[in-house]
């Protein structure tokens, strides 16, 4: 029967299928069901996508703790814990975090670029842009503080120098938003290559979201 700790080891791995993460780039994690204890499995730290089976992911508290069992007593929890853990904690409405290094929204990252309203599709991620976050060190409080603060009513942001975070409902709804980052940051990227975009008025993003209301899954 299939468990949390397959969900996570099966979208971990489609993020390495989708090419949106290389290596030991990146991380996700997922909130335990709610009728058990508090808390949130996320994958382990340095470890490629070949390695991790269902037991490697590790189940922490939300006061940061790793809370040890047999399979998962031995290994260390992603070194963006922090940032899993505050985004769970502070985001009620919120199920799934999904951190990637994938090329496009890692590209504009480096360049410390806000991702304006040029494309409609913007709106899925809950707001008219994509913050982009401060840099700070990965693995630091400070880089969890600048992310908590870029996701402000939204389902993603860019971290400087660094990537992108992806959350969601569940962790199907985390990825859909990751992939939709990704997409957008590549058009955006191929779009500044022939010179600055038309942008969407404040209006016309307004229609969007209302127009969102009665479309498919997107719940904006
Ligand atoms: P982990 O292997 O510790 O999850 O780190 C990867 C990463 O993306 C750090 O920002
Ligand atoms: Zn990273």
């Amino acid at each position: 029967m299939r468990n949390q700790r397959d969900d996570l080891l099966a979208v971990a791995r489609e993020l390495a299928e989708l090419g949106l993460n290389k290596g030991t780039s990146g991380n996700c994690s997922v909130r335990l069901n709610r009728n058990g204890e508090p808390g949130f499995l996320v994958t382990p730290s340095g470890m490629g996508i070949d390695e991790m089976t269902a037991d490697s992911m590790v189940q922490m508290a939300f006061d940061g703790s790793v809370v040890a069992d047999k399979m998962t007593a031995q290994l260390k929890p992603s070194s963006e814990w922090r940032f899993h853990c505050d985004i769970l904690k502070n985001r009620p409405e919120i199920n799934a975090v999904i951190h990637t290094h994938s090329m496009f929204a890692t590209t504009l990252a480096c360049m410390h670029k806000d991702i304006p309203p040029f494309h409609y599709m913007i709106a899925v991620t809950g707001g008219d842009t994509i913050r982009c976050a401060p840099y700070a060190l990965f693995g630091s409080q400070p880089l969890s503080d600048n992310a908590l603060l870029a996701l402000t009513d939204r389902k993603a942001c860019l971290l400087a120098n660094h990537g992108m975070i992806a959350i969601g409902a569940d962790i199907d709804d985390a990825l859909a938003v990751a992939v939709e980052v990704e997409n957008l940051c590549e058009q955006y990227w191929r779009v500044l290559q022939l010179g600055e975009p038309i942008i969407l008025s404040e209006v016309e993003m307004r229609e969007v979201f209302q127009q969102f209301k009665g479309y498919g899954k997107w719940a904006v």
